[in-house]
């Protein structure tokens, strides 16, 4: 925990790793963004570095998230996408200014200006959003099994049979709930 801040959740996905700031959220929940300067630094991290943050950006990027969790929750089990969630998201990507690269091993990437901000940065999180949103991308929006995450994910496995959101975290837990679970019940058919 550095700085005494919670860590950072990464994933492959941008869109969902944004998602992934806030995590247990059917738990007892955990910011991973509590202050400008960590949003500043999660965009850092993830290749979307801006000059500042303010508290008032700080809440929009929250806004953004929550839409985001919302919409592909909803992509995730097939339902009707929730009309403000979509409105956010869709002022989100209008209001930013990002270009789309190609990289050298055919990779589209998004690269901000010397003056971009957080707008720009957020936009470019839209964007990633509504392309998986939009099933543009060779994956599945799936919801996590965990019961205190439940975080949508986009799962690229080959089997598209991913069930945690993340294997370091959720999936582990679970593994480990069982593990003990079991030596529990060999114990007790010992004894
Ligand atoms: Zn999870």
């Amino acid at each position: 925990m550095p700085d005494g801040f919670p860590d950072f959740r990464l994933g492959s996905v941008l869109a969902t790793s944004f998602t992934a700031t806030l995590t247990e959220r059917q738990g007892d929940s955990v910011e991973r963004i509590p202050t400008p300067q960590r949003l500043a630094d999660w965009l850092a991290v993830n290749g979307l570095a801006v000059g500042s943050c303010t508290e008032t950006q700080l809440e929009r990027a929250r806004e953004l998230r929550e839409a985001i969790h919302a919409a592909a929750t909803a992509a995730a089990v097939d339902e009707a996408l929730p009309t403000e969630a979509v409105d956010v998201i869709n002022d989100c990507s209008r209001q930013g200014r990002a270009a789309a690269v190609l990289t050298p091993d055919r990779r589209r990437a998004w690269r901000l200006g010397p003056a971009s901000g957080v707008e720009d940065a957020l936009s470019v999180i839209a964007a990633d959003a509504i392309s998986i949103i939009a099933g543009e991308r060779d994956g599945r929006l799936a919801l996590c099994a965990s019961p205190t995450c439940q975080a949508a994910f986009f799962d690229t496995s080959q089997s598209r049979t991913r069930k945690w959101c993340d294997m370091n975290t959720c999936g582990n837990r679970q593994k480990k709930a069982r593990f003990k679970a079991n030596r529990h019940r060999n114990a007790g058919s010992a004894g």
